[in-house]
């Protein structure tokens, strides 16, 4: 082995997030660096890499390949093998193989890079104000890809035919456009447009320029953006946010805005070290960050609440855009509520033209629906609170080989999950579940993963409520492919194991799962659960007391119903003698029908929510009696707590636990008559809100010693919408650990109903192999 230099062939397979994010290019760099012949090819599969040369070179193109990859690559595993040389003559890229079977991982759409920036603010530059420009590390990848492997062809970008320029640039290894699938330019590339709300197209010189000034004087614009349809306009024009609301028939639920960068967001907005990084991060998401009093923008952005979320310029458009604004602007998705986010233009110019003033389209295709994603950073750790844009597909990664699973997710919130061998592919954001067209959203991105990802699932898992159509798609597919296996899984055990899987952690673990609602296993509404729980199974050992819901479903849109039906249970009739502020604004024939309803148990099920205390909590306070959102009553405690002086600090309010047939349940009627009790005598809202947050914090933490005494388990994982409430997190986590607990909360998947479709995957997982 003394000074011969060998030299051989290796055969190299890379698997991860290796296409569409420059990998190729990147090879046939390195083996010129280290003087090395042979080819590189994608595959359905992996990336496959045949090189020949001197043995040190190899062993440092090796080195490299694994440990100075493109950015936004995410190698999994790296397979070698040395072999015979073959002298080739040179390095080439080969044509892409597709294989029948197998899959690859695919990127999420990466925010626009700073080269690319430089060249369209660059008047000489022939991308000059080109929104469409894009370059092998950054631009749109799984919006438009509909086929694998990741190839021009197999996107929408197939429609296009590169001008000289653009073919030259793609052609040539030292461009930094080598192989960039979504090359353009003006000549060649996709193109925008500007119509009016009748759809008749705007004869003008500089269509970005023009809608700039449309949106300073206050229009509201459809943008076709990288995923859908977004809704703009002036962030700092109240009548503009007014009546974008109006229009869009979304009262309170909160816009966010697209700022041009840190600078701009510090006017208006507090934020922290991981908060900026979050935010400048390639998968820019909609960061939550604390709202300054003195910010300019319209308080109607974000009406009641002191976070903001914002975000910062994703494609060459939006920069663009927001720069002949010359204003922040609010951006929302391009719908009536509860409706999913329009795609192409003939839908939008159909669906959104009483919203609109004026539509910027443009003529590139998406292929998957895609919102923004929505994050947030607490006790320094980022939390996700929508999963799209920037993250889905990636896949969660698991511990255990996976079968091929679907998890259909929950009503609210949607997501699905697809597990296939270490992987679980959990789609982007879907929406609530509650009309015709979120169906059909859930049913065709369902078929692209299933092709994407080659998975072809056996096992359907799905949440226990009857009226989810979630379910309802899992039993009609059972029912016409009888090979199917329907495997029915507890909506909080589904929480908590998706909390497991987050942190990947397998053994048993205390669940805290607190929503708003969820199907319980006894046919009651569960929502205040604590569970002991790993992948095959789990046990509720504790949970809130059962109270009526008076009315049910309108209990949850008027917390004031749930407040009176709550008191009246716990406190009885001489509640509504007190002088309770609240009640002044109720009807006296309502309080009679509430009691009616709940005394003779008519249309008043039994819930044990954390989140319907929350509501009945700001409903007594007077926070909020009726909401137009889903969690506003919940949130709007939370802002309310923030406003304390202090005076509350550590104090709670009284409640009970007690024992029963070996469940540990939480009796609410000291603290709800302390709370009702201060609300009567002018006790500041904002100290009773946090004081009560104290006491849900404090109410966690004993209730978690009392399972730990039972079980010896000293793991717990947080999970359900309530742990949203930062307010909450951050003063339950220094407690659990105090008290010896290791805490989990979710960091990959969103900790509400949006995280549920992983949680059902893999408990299916481990329930088929019971039988
Ligand atoms: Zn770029
Ligand atoms: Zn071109
Ligand atoms: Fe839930």
């Amino acid at each position: 082995m003394t000074g011969v230099e060998t030299s051989e062939l290796a055969r190299i397979s890379v698997r991860g997030v290796v296409q569409g994010v420059g990998f190729r290019p990147f090879v046939y760099q390195l083996a010129a660096k280290y003087d090395l012949k042979g080819w590189v090819c994608n595959t359905s599969g992996d990336v496959k890499i045949e090189v020949e040369g001197a043995s040190a070179c190899l062993r440092r193109f090796l080195f490299e390949l694994q440990n100075n990859s493109p950015p936004q690559a995410r190698i999994e595993k790296i397979a070698v093998s040395y072999h015979q040389k073959r002298n080739f003559t040179g390095f080439e890229i080969r044509q892409s193989l597709s294989q029948a079977g197998k899959y690859q991982l695919i990127s999420p759409d990466i925010t626009t890079c700073g080269e690319c920036l430089r060249e369209v603010f660059d008047i000489t530059d022939r991308r000059s104000r080109y929104p469409f420009t894009n370059c092998t590390n950054c631009g749109p990848r799984f919006t438009i890809i509909e086929d694998i492997p990741y190839d021009r062809p197999n996107t929408t970008m197939r429609l296009f035919r590169m001008c000289r320029a653009c073919q030259a640039e793609y052609d040539s290894p030292q461009d930094r456009r080598f192989h960039a699938q979504p090359n353009a330019c003006p000549a060649c590339g996709p193109r925008l447009e500007l119509r009016n709300s009748k759809g008749v197209r705007l004869e003008t010189l500089d269509v970005i320029a023009h809608a700039g000034q449309l949106l300073k004087n206050g229009k509201i614009l459809a943008v076709r953006g990288l995923g859908g349809f977004l809704l703009a306009c002036d962030a700092t024009n109240e009548r503009s946010v007014q009546v974008l609301r109006l229009r869009k028939r979304r009262p309170g639920k909160p816009f966010a805005v697209m700022l041009t960068g840190i600078e701009e967001a510090r006017w208006h907005c507090l934020i922290s070290e991981p908060e900026e990084k979050l935010l400048a991060s390639p998968q820019c998401p909609i960061v939550l960050l604390r709202w300054k009093p003195e910010s300019s923008l319209s308080p109607a952005v974000a009406p009641n609440l002191k976070y903001l979320g914002v975000m910062f310029p994703v494609t060459p458009l939006h920069h663009l855009l927001l720069r002949e604004a010359g204003r922040p602007l609010v951006m929302t998705s391009g719908n009536l509520s509860e409706e999913p986010i329009c795609q192409d233009n003939d839908e939008a110019l159909r669906r959104l033209s009483g919203l609109a003033d004026y539509f910027l389209i443009h003529n590139r295709e998406i292929s998957a629906r895609y919102d923004d994603s929505v994050a947030f950073i607490e006790g320094g750790a980022p939390g996700l609170i929508r999963r799209a844009r920037g993250y889905a597909p990636q896949p969660v990664p698991l511990n255990f080989l996976a079968r091929p699973v679907l998890g259909c997710g929950a009503q609210e919130k949607n997501t699905f999950c697809l597990t296939k061998e270490n992987h679980a592919f959990i789609s982007q954001h879907i929406g609530d579940m509650e009309n015709l067209e979120t169906m059909e959203h859930f049913e065709s991105t369902l078929t692209l993963y299933k092709r994407l990802f080659n998975i072809n699932p056996e096992i359907l898992a799905h949440d226990l409520h009857p009226e989810y159509l979630s379910v309802k798609y899992a039993r009609k597919q059972g029912a016409k492919f009888p090979h199917l296996k329907l495997v029915p899984i507890q909506h909080h055990h589904a929480h908590i194991v998706s909390c497991m899987v987050d942190n990947m952690v397998e053994s048993q673990v205390i669940g805290v799962a607190l929503d708003g609602t969820g199907w319980g296993s006894d046919g009651h509404i569960w929502g205040g659960e604590f569970l002991v729980a790993d992948y095959r199974g789990f046990q509720r050992l504790g949970h809130l007391e059962y109270l009526p819901l008076a009315g049910g479903a309108a209990a949850i849109k008027k917390p004031y119903r749930a407040a009176i039906g709550y008191l009246l249970k716990l406190l009885g009739d001489r509640v509504l003698n007190a002088k309770l502020p609240f009640l002044q604004g109720v009807n006296p024939k309502e309080i009679e029908i509430i009691k009616h309803q709940s005394e003779r148990n008519l249309n008043s099920p039994l819930c044990s929510s954390m989140g319907r205390l929350f509501d009945v909590v700001a409903a007594l306070t007077g926070v909020r009696a009726e909401i137009d959102y889903e969690g506003q009553a919940a949130i709007e405690l939370e802002m309310k707590a923030y406003d304390d002086d202090g005076r509350a600090a550590g104090i709670c309010y009284p409640y009970a636990i007690f024992e029963r047939e070996g469940v540990n349940i939480v009796g609410l009627r000291e603290l709800l008559a302390a709370i009702a009790s201060d609300a009567s005598c002018g006790v500041p809202t904002a100290e009773i809100a946090a004081r009560f947050h104290n006491t849900i914090a404090q109410m966690i933490c004993d209730m978690c010693r009392l399972l730990a005494a039972r079980t010896g388990i000293v793991q717990v994982a947080l999970s359900g919408g309530v742990f949203q409430n930062r307010l909450l997190l951050n003063k339950v986590i220094p407690m659990l650990k105090a008290c010896g607990f290791s805490a989990l909360t979710h960091r990959q998947v969103p900790g509400n109903d949006g995280g549920i479709s992983l949680g059902q995957a893999v408990i299916a997982n481990f329930s088929s192999f019971k039988k």
